[in-house]
């Protein structure tokens, strides 16, 4: 028994709280955001382009205009003219929604935790994209649901991998309720599902008895102009949506929805309400203010600009500095380009040198929960600036030719340290999401 369980307290906890662990990487994480540090670790919005200025203003009208009623508790579901706005945003993306079938919650992060609660049980399987997002990751594993990874490709989520793993989810005796997939310029692979295949994922889970759970965060982040249509517009009864104004506009507001089925929304009510009564008021009207009254397309235009040309700056600069054998993907939006490295590297083993190198990105572990991804890397080009970027990926460059050397040389490379890895029932460093 580890010296930690002797804790009386820890004693007294819940079993399920044994999925609930901090990363190993997080000390790590702290020397990532040193300023000599290029990190292409965070998934965090570049957010100077913001009309700082005005929203002050807008905020201080709020208060003036309605503090009252910013300031008290508020409805479990989420105001109805935000409610209202959700569905005029959604509708981007082709869904028909009315705002009694949304809940807002404290960011999609939020959302996540509902409904694993509302759906599994200990045990529960929870079907996700191999790789998946590791906030999504660490929110099953806290509700003790058991992932299994779908291949994915350069158009998302393999359907004929849905409907092997489907089966043998059923001849293992154990039951699938969720397909979890992030369809638009995904986090962390950075693919987008294509149309098709959307029709197809619909179809295989509807027919198994699998609910989707849709995150859409990245979707109007898109670098051409196609928006593809969100896979809840085509089978609104077997997808629950999840959507965020993190990206779009700020993560400080955390503010996002759920909109589900009319069944499940009602427990979501009642869900969001034993979590935290109901979420802030005020930042919900300071987002419904921001929709009305703020030239919110064009906000998200600058943002798609901003990150296309760091997107550029990343994938020129790993067509210069990787070495050979490695390969990348080139993603049409979001946030993230997933790096795969030849055969011997250990991404989670070299990231204390890659540190030393002042360089971050987190490792491929973190976005499985069984272990994979020991080759892999993603890489975030959303905040530093395209000089950084190309700067962070020479860096990298240097990192994986004396990685090589070693390799060459004896045989293996940076030794892995089991306590770095950030793969099983690990809740993420919060820069790393
Ligand atoms: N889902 C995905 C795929 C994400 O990338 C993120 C944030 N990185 C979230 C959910 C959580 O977003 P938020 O809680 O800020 O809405």
């Amino acid at each position: 028994m580890s010296g930690r369980s002797l804790d009386p307290q820890l004693q007294r906890n819940a079993v399920r709280t044994g999925g609930m662990r901090a990363s190993a990487i997080r000390a790590l994480f702290a020397v990532v955001n040193r300023p000599e540090v290029v990190s292409l670790a965070g998934g965090m919005p570049f957010l100077d382009s913001l009309p700082l200025e005005q929203l002050a203003a807008e905020t201080g009208r709020l208060l003036a205009d309605d503090g009252r009623v910013a300031l008290q508790y508020g409805a479990g579901q989420g105001i109805p003219e935000l409610r209202e706005q959700i569905c005029q945003v959604m509708a981007l993306e082709g869904i028909s929604a009315h705002p009694d079938d949304v809940v807002v919650t404290i960011g999609s992060q939020m959302a996540l935790d509902l409904v694993t609660r509302i759906y599994c049980d200990p045990g529960d399987v929870i079907l996700a994209e191999a790789p998946s997002y590791v906030g999504a990751l660490g929110t099953f594993s806290a509700y003790q649901a058991q992932v299994v990874h779908v291949e994915t490709d350069d158009d998302g989520l393999v359907p004929a991998a849905l409907e092997a793993a489907i089966a043998a989810v059923r001849e293992s005796g154990r039951r699938a309720k969720l397909l979890y997939t992030v369809p638009n310029f995904h986090n962390p692979a950075g693919v987008t599902l294509s149309v098709d295949r959307r029709a197809q994922v619909a179809r295989i889970c509807a027919e198994a008895g699998i609910t989707v759970l849709e995150d859409n965060p990245y979707g109007l982040l898109g670098f051409s102009d196609t928006v593809y249509p969100a896979i809840r517009s085509l089978d609104p009864d077997n997808v629950i949506y999840l959507g965020s104004f993190s990206k779009t506009f700020a993560p400080g507001l955390r503010v996002g929805w759920v909109l589900a089925p009319h069944a499940v929304k009602e427990k979501l009510v009642l869900a969001n309400e034993s979590a935290i009564l109901n979420p802030p008021m005020f930042n919900q009207m300071m987002i419904s203010r921001y929709l009305a009254n703020f030239d919110w397309q064009s906000q998200i235009k600058t943002y798609r600009e901003l990150y296309a040309e760091r997107r550029d700056a990343m994938l020129a600069a790993l067509e210069t500095h990787m070495p050979a054998g490695t390969t990348w993907t080139r993603p049409d939006g979001g946030f993230y380009v997933w790096l795969t490295l030849p055969e011997g590297y250990d991404t989670a083993a070299m990231l204390p040198r890659a540190v030393t190198e002042r360089v971050a990105y987190v490792p491929g572990t973190a976005f499985y929960a069984d272990g994979f991804g020991t080759r892999q890397m993603r890489l975030s080009f959303c905040y530093p600036t395209p000089e950084r970027i190309v700067e962070g990926i020479r860096r990298l460059g240097t990192v994986l030719e004396a990685e090589q050397e070693m390799l060459r040389t004896f045989g293996v490379g940076s030794v892995s340290r089991p306590d770095l890895r950030l793969g099983g029932p690990t809740a993420p460093a919060p820069d790393a999401v």
